[in-house]
């Protein structure tokens, strides 16, 4: 199955946007049966604006991307750059580096990643699970 970059109309401001390849693997992998609705601009100003119900100024440092949860180490309160999949450990910063620290290069490569995956994460495709992945995966 292949996939092109197709040019779709925005149902709520009317413009068009793309929904690449990339994402139509994604609807594809998920059986999504219908075409993407909005552009980015308007679902963010959707889920933005539903997200603001209930959180507290607390929460308004926080990218949309960011997940709140509890270290499975620790216990203390964190972000991830992420949705953790249910059942799986997720560690706090201090945590992930504690257990990853044999090398500053394991470190600045899981930092990284880190970063990578935060900057992709309004993209949820594939890659950047294999990413993180990578990152978690133990050093040699
Ligand atoms: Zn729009
Ligand atoms: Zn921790």
């Amino acid at each position: 199955m292949e996939f092109v970059d197709r040019l779709l109309t925005c149902a709520d401001c009317g413009g068009e946007f793309i929904f690449t390849a990339g994402e139509q693997l994604f609807f594809f992998d998920k059986q999504f049966k219908n075409d993407p609705k909005r552009c980015k601009p308007c679902k963010s100003k959707r889920s933005g604006a539903s997200a603001k119900a209930g959180t507290g100024p607390a929460a308004a440092g926080l990218s949309r991307t960011e997940t709140r949860t509890e270290c499975s180490a620790c216990g203390i309160e964190t972000t991830v750059p992420f949705k953790p999949t249910q059942g799986r450990p997720v560690l706090c910063r201090q945590c992930f580096q504690t257990k990853r620290a044999p090398t500053t290069g394991a470190l600045v490569t899981a930092a990284a990643t880190a970063e990578l995956v935060a900057g992709k994460a309004g993209d949820p495709s594939a890659v950047s699970a294999d990413l993180l992945a990578a990152a978690q995966a133990p050093l040699a």
